[in-house]
C-alpha cells in the first residue's frame, strides 16, 4: 500500500509500505480524503521528533475491527456504530487504565500516541488503524471534505468551551490561518463582538461573507483592553501581542505550539547557552497583569460534527487546493505556500 511518509530528513512517498496491524480493539480504516495541518508541516520542519506516515486530519471507511473475545459491551456497541460506515475519529490513542486515563483525563493519558504525530503512523496512506472507541459515524449530510475539517474544528469548539463568550466579553482571536477562522467562526456564535486579527487581505473576504470583525494587526492599538485573547498565530510573537491586548486579569488561550528551536536532522544541538535556547517572550506581564494563560489542544468530535450537521461554521470556503495521495509531496510543498486548507483524496 502507499503512505506519504516522513523519513526523518523530507516527505516522500513510499509505494510499498507495510501494511498496518490492528490490535485487540483496533479499526482497519481506508481513508477517502485527508486534510493537511500546520502540525504535518511542522514535521516535515524537523520542528518535532516524529518519524512515520504523516497525518490525523480524515474521513475514510471503517473496513474491519478487531474485537477481542472479552470486549466490553461499551466497545462491542460502538464497533456495530462503526463498522462498514463513514467515520472520523479522535487522534489521541490512550491507555484507559493510567491515573489520568482514570480521572477523566485520558486525552493527557501518561501513555498517549498520537495519531501520525507522536509514535503512531497517520492517515496520509491507502489504509491505517485507530481504537474503535475513537471513531464516530458521519452524518449523511456532511460530505467528505466537509468532514475532514472535523479534528480541527474540534479543537475550535474546546476553545470555545473554555470561555464564557455570552454577554459582554470582548474577544480577540489572533491569527488568520486555517484555526483562527475556525475559532472566529465558533466564538462568534456566541458573541457578536468576536474580532479576527491577520495579516492576510485575501482572509477578510471570509471573515466578511461570515459577518466577522475582522482588522489587521497593525491596524490596533495595544490597549489592554480585551476580556479574552485566542493566539492562534502560531509563533512567539502571538502571545507577545497577545499580552499587549489583554485587559488585566483577562485570559489568553494559546493554541500555538511553539517550539523554541527547529533543529535540523543530523544538526548538532547548541549548548545550554545558546541564544536560540533563550525564551523568545518576555512573560512579565503575565505577573504584573494577572492574566490567566490556558493551553488548549484536541477537543471532543462529536461537537465538531454538530456544528458541520447544521451547517453552523462554513469550511467549504477554507479548501483553496486538491491532491491525489500520488501528488502528496507535492500537496505538502502546496501546503505551505499560501494556502488555507489542502485536501489529499486518497
Ligand atoms: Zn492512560
Amino acid at each position: 500500500m502507499r503512505a506519504l511518509r516522513f523519513d526523518g530528513t523530507q516527505p516522500v512517498l513510499d509505494p510499498a509500505a507495510r501494511e498496518p496491524v490492528l490490535s485487540p480493539g483496533d479499526a482497519l480504516i481506508r481513508p477517502t480524503t485527508v486534510g493537511i495541518c500546520s502540525t504535518d508541516l511542522e514535521i516535515c520542519r524537523g520542528g518535532t521528533n516524529f518519524v512515520g506516515t504523516l497525518g490525523h486530519e480524515f474521513v475514510g471507511i471503517c473496513e474491519e475491527v478487531h474485537l477481542p473475545p472479552d470486549a466490553p459491551a461499551s466497545l462491542v456497541r460502538r464497533a456495530q456504530a462503526v463498522k462498514g460506515k463513514r467515520v472520523v475519529g479522535a487522534i489521541n490513542i490512550v491507555c484507559g487504565h493510567c491515573d489520568l486515563c482514570r480521572t477523566g483525563l485520558s486525552t493527557h493519558c501518561r501513555h498517549r500516541t498520537v495519531l501520525g504525530v507522536a509514535g503512531r503512523d497517520g492517515c496520509f496512506a491507502d489504509r491505517f488503524t485507530l481504537p474503535v472507541m475513537n471513531l464516530h459515524p458521519v452524518p449523511d449530510s456532511v460530505d467528505d471534505a466537509r468532514a475532514t475539517f472535523a479534528e480541527p474544528l474540534a479543537s475550535a469548539a474546546h476553545a470555545a468551551g473554555m470561555l464564557r463568550l455570552q454577554g459582554k466579553t470582548y474577544v480577540t482571536v489572533l491569527g488568520d490561518g486555517k484555526l483562527g477562522l475556525l475559532c472566529a467562526q465558533v466564538m462568534a456564535r456566541h458573541n457578536p463582538s468576536v474580532r479576527l486579527l491577520g495579516k492576510h487581505p485575501a482572509k477578510y473576504g471570509l471573515c466578511d461573507r461570515w459577518g466577522i470583525k475582522h482588522r489587521h494587526i497593525n491596524e490596533v492599538g495595544r490597549l489592554q483592553d480585551q476580556d479574552v485573547v485566542v493566539d492562534c498565530t502560531g509563533s512567539a510573537s502571538g502571545l507577545a501581542l497577545a499580552m499587549q491586548l489583554v485587559r488585566p486579569r483577562g485570559k489568553i488561550i494559546l493554541k500555538s505550539t511553539i517550539s523554541p528551536l527547529p533543529i535540523p536532522p543530523g544538526a548538532p544541538v547548541p549548548g545550554a547557552n545558546h541564544p536560540a535556547w533563550a525564551t523568545p517572550v518576555n512573560l512579565a506581564p503575565i505577573v504584573i497583569n494577572e492574566l490567566e494563560l490556558i493551553g488548549s489542544r484536541c477537543g471532543p468530535i462529536p461537537d465538531a460534527l454538530a456544528l458541520l450537521e447544521r451547517n453552523e461554521v462554513q469550511v467549504d470556503q477554507l479548501i483553496t487546493a486538491r491532491y491525489p495521495l500520488a501528488k502528496g509531496v507535492e500537496a505538502l510543498t502546496a501546503a505551505r505556500s499560501g494556502h488555507i486548507k489542502v485536501l489529499i483524496t486518497i
